[in-house]
């Protein structure tokens, strides 16, 4: 017997049919329908790659994009404004070669404590790193590196920091973000001298006592700072990524899309509900990390991790 549901299914069927009898084969005609054929934008955190990808830049970018990554984020700025040994106009010139697009870059500012003694040196660090990533064509300059936030108002002073530092790379034409770990879900307190023990089942916190990521975003500007959220990080944080996309819609932009390892190895990560509330929120850029993998190379896990993006049909 035929119900509505399977109507409705083979009417469905029947319009794809109907528009690749009519000739309207290819990707407009099906647009919108996930592919495995179709390009889908795949970005790679190239830390994924380790030592691997300094042997041989150019020839390690090419394969990259063989594998169907398209965009990039880099790793590994220093002091002398190169990625690695590589010059950043060297690190673009490949990337242009490879057909890859660099859309952000991993850098921190050289101190871990911030006070307001050292505040005009962290400032130099970005006026400098937003110079030498604006000439590459570079969107956004994120730091992965979480500073001293052992109280809540060292998480508030750092809230601050962020927002000039969020000024500084909008003068250059860029967006100031930062990016995640575990330790940003720790709680801490007013006057605190270190995160509190791990919370389990009921109880009070104590008075003003806050999540440093919650901090984090409540003390920076919307319209200086953005988030790149690590959704594995955050899940090693015991907590989750999706409700912290819906919560803070405007304020996560990008992601790291993580796994224990290769993507979608493990049963930790639900990647079908994280793209889907990531295309609701209108994300574009995210990309693929990898850190040691015991499998194979970090190039064949990269492939590997791509390879599961591509089959996958909640990823566009
Ligand atoms: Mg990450």
């Amino acid at each position: 017997m035929t119900n509505r549901r399977t109507f409705l299914r083979n009417a469905s069927l029947l319009t794809v049919g109907g528009l690749v009898a009519a000739g309207q084969t290819g990707r407009a005609a099906l647009s919108g329908s996930p592919s495995v054929d179709a390009k889908k934008q795949l970005g790679l955190q190239i830390y994924s790659l380790g030592q691997e990808l300094g042997k041989d830049v150019p020839g390690g970018l090419k394969k990259v994009a063989q594998m169907g990554y398209t965009v990039l984020e880099l790793a590994g700025y220093n002091k002398e404004g190169k990625i690695g040994a590589v010059t950043m106009a060297d690190f673009k010139k490949y990337a242009d070669d490879a057909g890859l697009k660099i859309v952000s870059s991993h850098l921190n500012p050289p101190v871990r404590e911030y006070n307001e003694g050292n505040l005009e040196q962290i400032k130099d660090f970005w006026k400098l790193a937003a110079e030498h990533h604006a000439g590459i064509g570079c969107k956004y300059i994120i730091q992965p590196g979480q500073p001293s936030t052992r109280s809540t108002e060292e998480v508030a002073f750092v809230g601050k920091v962020f927002n000039e530092a969020g000024k500084i790379a909008q003068a250059a034409g860029l967006q100031f973000g930062y990016h995640n770990h575990d330790g940003e879900f720790a709680t801490v307190v007013p006057g605190g001298t270190e995160p509190l023990p791990r919370r389990r089942g009921f109880g009070r916190q104590p008075e003003g006592a806050k999540i440093i990521y919650d901090g984090m975003l409540e003390a920076t500007d919307p319209s200086l700072v953005v988030f790149e959220n690590d959704v594995y990080w955050t899940v090693m944080g015991q907590k989750d990524p999706v409700a912290y996309m819906k919560k803070y819609p405007d304020r996560i932009r990008l992601l790291h899309i993580k796994d224990v390892a290769v993507l979608g190895e493990s049963g930790m990560m639900n990647f079908q509900k994280i793209y889907e509330t990531a295309y609701a929120n209108g994300i574009k850029d995210y990309f693929v990390e990898l850190e040691g993998y015991a499998g194979g190379t970090q190039f064949e896990g990269v492939k590997g991790c791509a390879d599961y993006l591509k089959q996958a049909r909640f990823v566009k």
